[in-house]
């Protein structure tokens, strides 16, 4: 078992054929992800590069924390299961099974037992003395795949391993690849450009499209919160429709003849900025269900229908889209339909996305409430109501007025609905509408008494709050920062980090180098990024400078606050 590192990793091909563009992800330890995305879309090189099968044009791969760039294929641990078996026909099972161990020069009796284990894990005992070609389709696999087990790899790699099966041996190929993964424990990475196998086998999915990556989660958050059309088209069958609109106020409008209110959960995750604009409107087909005269969103003429047992599909024509509509719903497949029928819109579940194409939903990671500050020695209090202690400390700049405007800004995730010390903040919230994600709930939540206040909370416990209840909520004080009325932020909440500037952090060639402006610490100095943790709203960043010496810095992700990036390091004595 072994977690990967793939840093800018770049392949350009002969002919400045550009197959894998700055790839980056951490392949956890134990998990199975899936490469997706359409042919051609890098899948298989970016596996090769791994496997060691292609050179890198650029960029680092790690596996542990060894850089495993120049090692050779059989120097990494992986082992890698092709689509054509790649078994050696003039050997039988057991031969092929104990190649790789003959090869390392394993004694006799441990190949025997190992190649007795692997064979009873994968079925195939019985078949041992036989040749390849004395075998079915789906046996072969199973045998490819005992390959690669014998030697224990610490990462198993997967180039399309089923697509040589038939349907259906591929749907068993399927669930015994999943079950082996959960038996072995192992790293998996596979790769299929098949959306149902993706779906079903991958702990996470990286989605490809033209050597880029798209989006990386679990199949759940990919399905219900795709980032943009790409994504949203390529997974699901039938493909989400995609609508021509515009916002306007609170209503969706498709080609001035369909309004469709936008629910409170889609308003609260509504990015700013797009409210009267042109954008597209994304409704999967299973979002559609049947209304009837008194209660619908909208009145159609049904093309064709087809029954399809467990669904029934419906082809129809709906302003903002040219092409047919689709709709699945569920009905008695020897119920007939009429052609005129009436369809409801699940509107919790509406995507929009702007003319480029990429979602416009997202959820708030910070909230921001509007706050009076009056400093009490070196505290201060917080709307005449909460104490934030050791404030001036704190304070990026030290001139503090006695009394001013701002905001706390309280990151969504670290709410809980239970209170953990004495000193955290409670607040009192209604909530208004909630969201599913595969790791937390998000709730969407006003401030009790207050109208304008809106705060949006996860939580990763299973309660099932919904809309309209009252509950407390506690926010830890020592993760509270203050932002001034321009919303800079001017308090750190370890002290032991002092910013220094605004920084930008610029490209130069294949490195990342942050550019400092003026200050002493690091005037007209590059610093190397050596390693990046990408936390939910923050980045710790840990650098070398031009003496190899080691600095951590934190950086600010929130995009909104842009201008407020700001570079802490360890304070310096000057
Ligand atoms: P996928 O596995 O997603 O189908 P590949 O990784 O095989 O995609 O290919 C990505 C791109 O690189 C494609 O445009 C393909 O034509 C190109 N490519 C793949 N192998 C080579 C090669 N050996 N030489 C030149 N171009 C290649």
């Amino acid at each position: 078992m072994a977690n990967l590192n793939l840093i800018d990793v770049c392949k350009v091909y002969k002919g400045n054929v550009k197959a894998v563009k700055d790839f980056n992800l951490e392949i956890r330890d134990g998990e199975f992800l899936v490469f997706v995305g359409p042919s051609g879309c890098g899948k298989s090189t970016t596996l090769r590069m791994i496997a060691g099968l292609e050179d890198i044009t650029s960029g680092k791969i790690y596996i542990e924390d060894k850089l495993i760039n120049h090692l050779e294929p059989k120097d990494r641990d992986i082992a890698m299961v092709f689509q054509n078996y790649a078994l050696y026909p003039h050997m039988s099972v057991f031969e092929n099974l104990a190649y790789s161990l003959k090869c390392h020069r394993v004694d006799k009796v441990t190949i025997k037992q190992k190649v007795e284990e692997v064979a009873e894990i994968l079925d195939i005992k019985e078949y041992l003395l036989r040749k390849p070609k004395e075998l079915s389709g789906g046996q072969r696999q199973r045998v490819a795949l005992g390959r690669c087990l014998i030697r224990n790899p610490k990462v198993f790699l997967f180039d399309e391993p089923l697509s040589n099966l038939d349907a259906k041996l591929r749907v068993t190929m399927r669930s015994e690849i999943s079950k082996l993964h959960k038996k072995v424990n192992g790293t998996f990475i596979y790769v299929t450009h098949d959306q149902t196998e993706a779906m079903t086998m991958g702990d996470r999915i990286v989605v490809m499209k033209d050597g880029l990556i798209q989006q990386v989660d679990t199949p759940v958050n990919l399905y219900e919160h795709p980032v943009n059309i790409f994504v949203a088209t390529f997974l699901g069958s039938p493909q989400m429709n995609i609508f021509q609109g515009h916002l306007l106020e609170d209503k969706v409008i498709l080609h001035d003849t369909l309004s469709l209110q936008l629910s409170e959960k889609i308003r609260n995750k509504l990015i700013s900025g797009y409210e009267n604009q042109e954008i597209y409107l994304g409704i999967r087909p299973n979002d559609f269900s049947l209304g009837n005269a008194k209660d619908y969103d909208i009145h159609v003429k049904v093309d064709l229908i087809e029954k399809l047992g467990s669904e029934t599909l419906l082809y129809f024509q709906m302003p903002g889209r040219e092409e047919s509509t689709v709709a699945s719903i569920h009905i008695n497949i020897t119920d007939d339909l009429s052609e005129d029928v009436y369809l409801k819109i699940d509107k919790e579940k509406l995507h929009l996305f702007n003319r480029d194409e990429e979602s416009i939903l997202k959820i708030n990671e910070i909230n921001f409430i509007k706050t009076k500050i009056s400093l009490d020695k070196e505290d201060a209090i917080l709307n005449h109501q909460f104490r934030y202690q050791n404030f001036v400390n704190q304070c990026v700049d030290e001139n503090i007025p006695a009394e001013f405007h701002g905001y706390m800004a309280l990151p969504s995730q670290d709410f809980s609905l239970v209170k953990q010390s004495e000193d955290d903040i409670e607040l009192e919230v209604e909530i208004r509408a909630f969201d599913a994600y595969s790791d937390k709930k998000v709730y969407y939540s006003k401030l009790f008494n207050e109208e304008e206040s809106r705060i949006t909370f996860f939580s990763k416990r299973n309660e099932n709050l919904t809309k309209g209840d009252q509950v407390k909520i506690y926010f830890p004080s020592k993760k509270l920062s203050i932002y001034d009325a321009s919303m800079l932020k001017i308090t750190i909440n370890d002290p032991i980090f002092k910013p220094i500037q605004v920084i930008s952090l610029t490209t130069i060639g294949k490195e990342y180098y942050i550019l400092d402006s003026n200050k002493d610490f690091c005037k007209n100095k590059y610093f190397k990024i050596e390693k990046i943790f990408d936390l939910n709203t923050e980045m710790i960043v840990n650098v070398k400078n031009q003496k190899d010496e080691n600095y951590s810095f934190r950086i600010d992700k929130n995009p909104d606050l842009y201008v407020g990036l700001l570079l802490y390091t360890k304070h310096l004595k000057r």
